[in-house]
């Protein structure tokens, strides 16, 4: 399963074996009648013969999006909140998202190398709460996207002397789109110009109306770069969890999202991923969008060594055969033929609405010889 050979192909497609093995000499694969090549050469070769290849996917096969949530209550544990920051440029997001990851530097992590994987965990009361940092706007716009939903709660960070500007009004947009609770961040309030009450009154114009105006969005003041009402900013955050009781299974196979990922000179292909649903462990087979791997090592923001992650956690794995994209699915199958197998499909089905028009049904077949 997963490929074909050489002869089978022939077959298929009413040629002489030599003749196909000619072809792939000259498309730089050597091969024999008998030895198995993959999707990508199977597809060269019979858009070659101008036969249109589109392959039947049957559905149960295809399931990776489609995978149905169906975990009893009782399955389902508390996990932390996942929280974008996102807000007009130069309002602050830079400054507090790293302001927020000082101030859990504490005890036992001091010493540890924090690394950018594009996203970090704080801890305050014992709680958990995971961060993205990818740059805000365009990861969150690209993996909505690309239907990925990776955000429980979002802060929209406004200048208070500054106002409401057109990236404000973006975030707000895609937050409500998403519908994702907002929580307002007010920055830069040591500034001597900062007119808190103009900006409420902005955002009332946006339904984010504060709580002491009768409304229900919850408004916290905040220094990011005189670290002022940075504790106050992650208990609401708590607040928001609490009342909205985010859960996930644990102990099933991991789901999760890619968030950045890049070709590491070292390490190969490395994912910064989310991880969502189930707990991801070393060994694991998985599909990343239409690539499949193996993780080989993980490790999380503080630059430590995981032998699993739970949801909510964001680590960075190696193990990858190539490099996903931002927002692409993860997820992992009970072994690497099947993860490979799922992979090939994927590139097919995305070559496919690539090619758009141009595919037809001509050989429909294909897939029951594999
Ligand atoms: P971003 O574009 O939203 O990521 O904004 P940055 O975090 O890069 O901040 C833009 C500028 O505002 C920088 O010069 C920061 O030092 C400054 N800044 C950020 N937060 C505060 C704050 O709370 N008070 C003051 N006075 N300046 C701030
Ligand atoms: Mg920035």
């Amino acid at each position: 399963r997963g490929t074909m050979t050489v002869g089978d192909l022939a077959k298929l497609l009413h040629k002489d074996a030599s003749e196909v093995i000619k072809k792939l000499i000259f498309l730089g694969v050597m091969a024999t009648i008998n030895q198995e090549i993959d999707m990508d050469a199977i597809h060269l070769i019979a858009s070659d013969y101008g036969v249109e290849v589109e392959v039947k996917i049957p559905v149960e096969e295809d399931s990776f999006e489609t995978v149905e949530e169906t975990d009893e209550d009782e399955n389902l544990v508390a996990r932390p909140p996942v929280v974008t920051i996102m807000g007009h440029v130069d309002h602050g997001k830079t400054t507090l998202l790293d302001a927020i990851r000082k101030t859990n530097v504490t005890g036992g992590e001091a010493g540890g190398i924090t690394q950018h994987i594009g996203a970090y965990q704080v801890e305050i009361n014992h709680k958990k709460i995971t961060f993205l940092d990818t740059p805000g706007h365009e990861a969150f716009t690209l993996m909505r996207a690309r239907g990925a939903q990776v955000t429980d709660i979002t802060i929209i960070v406004v200048a208070a002397d500054d106002g409401i500007m057109p990236q404000t009004v973006e975030a707000i947009n895609h937050a409500k789109a998403a519908g994702v609770p907002i929580i307002v961040a007010v920055n830069k309030i040591d500034k001597p110009e900062a007119n808190v009450d103009k900006i409420k009154q902005e955002m009332t114009e946006y339904e984010l109306v504060p709580e002491e105006w009768g409304g229900d969005t919850i408004f916290v003041e905040v220094s990011a770069k005189q670290r002022i009402g940075l504790e106050g900013l992650l208990e609401m955050i708590l607040l928001v969890a609490e009342v909205n009781d985010y859960k996930a299974n644990p102990n099933k196979r991991a789901r999760a999202t890619v968030i950045e990922a890049e070709l590491d000179k070292g390490k190969g292909p490395v994912a910064r991923i989310l991880v969502q649903h189930g707990t991801l462990k070393i060994g694991d087979a998985f599909v990343a969008g239409n690539c499949f791997g193996r993780v080989r090592a993980m490790v999380n923001d503080k630059g430590r060594r995981l032998k699993e992650a739970g949801p909510s956690t964001p680590i960075e794995i190696t193990g990858l055969t190539e490099v996903p994209q931002a927002g692409d699915p993860f997820m992992v199958f009970e072994d690497e033929r099947k993860a490979r197998a799922i992979a090939d499909r994927r590139s097919i089905k995305q070559r496919q609405s690539e090619m758009g028009a141009n595919t037809r049904v001509t050989l429909d077949d294909l897939y029951s010889h594999i």
